[in-house]
């Protein structure tokens, strides 16, 4: 029986290096405590069958493995796409945020202008009364005065 690879010394190490090698080319095996790999449960103190276990189904992992970056790069790009999407979207709000800022400070001032203009016409239309009224009331004291006129006229 072969000895369990996380026994080995550094020394011993060099002097098994071909066994050794054998054990570790093609992995069946990883140890669940040190993560050496061996193609034999027995070299490893806490042997674990690795995912990719046997040759065959290791080649068509790898395999699967070079197809799955073409496949994922897309999803990437859209991932980045994504973030692009949302960093303009951000300032896309920021920038409504801030035409809706100076819409409200806009229309605010136009509120205060029509109050102002209102204001404005109310007092123009109060002048207009008063002159109105002003104009009744010396038109009345004329009449007056010209009543008193004929009447020390006729006296
Ligand atoms: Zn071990």
């Amino acid at each position: 029986m072969t000895k369990r690879l996380c026994k080995y010394r550094r020394v011993e190490i060099s002097a098994q290096l071909g066994e050794i090698t054998q054990l570790v080319a093609q992995p069946k095996y990883m140890c669940g405590s040190c993560t050496r790999v061996a193609s034999h449960r027995s070299a490893l103190c806490k042997p674990r069958l690795l995912e990719t276990a046997t040759v065959s189904a290791g080649n068509s992992v790898i395999a699967n493995s070079a197809m799955t970056p073409l496949a994922t790069t897309p999803r990437e790009t859209d991932i980045k796409a994504d973030a692009n999407h949302t960093r303009h979207s951000k300032q896309d709000k920021r920038a409504v945020k801030a035409a809706k800022k100076a819409l409200k400070k806009q229309s605010k001032a136009q509120k205060k202008l029509a109050k102002l203009v209102k204001k404005s016409q109310k007092l123009a239309k109060q002048q207009r009364k008063l002159e109105l009224k002003y104009q009744h009331l010396a038109h009345k004291a004329d009449k007056r005065v010209a009543n008193i006129a004929t009447q020390t006229q006729l006296h």
